[in-house]
């Protein structure tokens, strides 16, 4: 078989019990989305998974897509080789100058199982017959059996594979096994780390912004698209809704008190976020807030806001540090973009002292005199949608946005 190999390492989902398969379809239904048109094949043995692909599909993309697929604790190009001894030394002959394996005066060891205990060789004198090539090929590595700098892995079963040291993969559980949620997208640094941490635990996100054209310009809209593409693979494909909110921070700003009009904006996020999750059929809304973090994320305001919708609103960083965030949003390949001079949110529409203890039942009756339901009507009317398939690429849908 001309076929690339990979075998894949699944983390949490090998402890599921009786669902245990509904993890595992997932996580294969996730894999083929991905790589769609190069003819995925996944087969499944012994607690392994094996990967095969379309040999022009460039292990950089692989590697890519992989390290962006969550149910995946680790994975390794692998080979074939028929089960005959000679076969296995000619197969880590040939691999052996394009594997992580140098010639650099480090340690090595092999690391064979023996699944099928009718092969002739025992796992010993294969690991001997193939640590033996590995100095005639490599004259300065040394073995060592506890801590090697490189390792073969050699497993024997209906035929011989073979891999070297396995990348890490992101872990989580795979997207789609968690339920349905928005996710609060803004330009920021946080919201899209708080989409990766929700997608890792299975919950499958489509994103909602806020867009207040002109006061937030054409440049920031497409940032925030261009962030939705970049955790689009985190997310398995992910729907971006734009809603047009101008009017709706308008009218906020034309009849709330001052230091409340990011209380009243934060409140109408949360009930236009709640009509277009019932429509998706989400249960949840998610935002990128942290505690402290600005003045409309302290208890009380997140209290109010939480009070503005029935669906469950998670905060997945509310207890981390900005470092800490930034740390996890320069890891998932969202920061460069995130700190693009394009604001989200204009300084018009930012009180210059916002209320942080604001009082719920006051707060609410304060809201509800600006009568936002029909501003909130006629932003979800004229809302865009765009989509971006598992691989962070822009498709044209034909639908209606709900
Ligand atoms: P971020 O870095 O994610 O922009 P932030 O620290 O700037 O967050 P805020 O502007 O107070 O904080 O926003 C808090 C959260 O509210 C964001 O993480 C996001 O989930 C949501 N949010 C803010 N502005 C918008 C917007 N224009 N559209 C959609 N969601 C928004
Ligand atoms: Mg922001």
């Amino acid at each position: 078989m001309s076929d690339k190999l990979y075998l894949i390492k699944e983390g949490e989902i090998s402890l599921k019990g009786g669902n245990r398969h509904v993890f595992e379809r997932k996580l294969r239904d996730n894999i083929r989305e991905k790589f769609k048109g190069y003819s995925p094949k996944i087969e499944r043995q012994k607690g392994r998974v094996y990967l095969y692909l379309d040999e022009k599909c460039s292990d950089a993309f692989i590697s890519f897509m992989l390290e962006r697929t969550f149910g995946i604790t680790g994975f390794a190009r692998a080979y074939k080789a028929e089960k005959d001894i000679d076969r296995i030394i000619e197969k880590v002959r040939e691999i052996l100058p394009s594997s992580p394996f140098t010639d650099d005066g480090g340690t090595f060891r092999i690391d064979c199982r023996r699944e099928d205990k009718g092969f002739p060789l025992s796992s010993h004198e294969i690991s001997i017959r193939l640590a033996c090539l590995v100095h005639e090929l490599y004259p300065s590595l040394s073995v060592n059996l506890k801590n090697a700098d490189y390792t073969l892995s050699v497993e024997v079963r209906d035929d011989v594979y073979l891999y070297f040291d396995s990348a890490k993969g992101a872990g989580g559980l795979p997207v789609s096994t968690a339920g349905r949620a928005v996710l609060l997208l803004s330009g920021g640094i946080d919201s899209p780390v708080a989409a990766y941490y929700m997608a890792k635990r299975g919950v499958k996100l489509d994103c909602i912004y806020f867009h207040a054209y002109p006061y937030t310009s054409d440049e920031a809209l497409e940032k925030v698209k261009k962030l939705a593409s970049l955790i689009a693979p985190y997310l398995e494909g992910t729907r971006l809704y734009v809603v047009p909110f101008t009017d709706g921070q308008l009218r906020i700003k034309k009849k709330s008190y001052i230091d409340e009009t990011t209380l009243m904006f934060r409140a109408s996020m949360m009930q236009t976020a709640e009509r277009i999750a019932k429509a998706k059929k989400a249960t949840a809304i998610v935002t990128g807030e942290a505690l402290s973090q600005v003045a409309s994320q302290t208890l009380s305001a997140m209290n109010f806001t939480d009070s503005m919708t029935s669906l469950v609103v998670l905060r997945p960083l509310v207890g981390m540090d900005k470092e800490e965030i930034i740390t996890v949003s320069k890891k998932i390949g969202t920061y460069e973009t995130s700190i693009l001079p394009y604001e989200d949110c204009c300084v018009i529409f930012s009180p210059k002292h916002p209320v942080t203890n604001p009082d719920k039942e006051e707060s609410r009756k304060h809201y509800e005199a600006l009568e936002m339901d029909e501003e909130i009507e006629k932003a979800i009317e004229k809302m865009q949608v765009f989509y971006f398939n598992a691989r962070g690429e822009e498709e044209e849908k034909s639908q209606s946005p709900l």
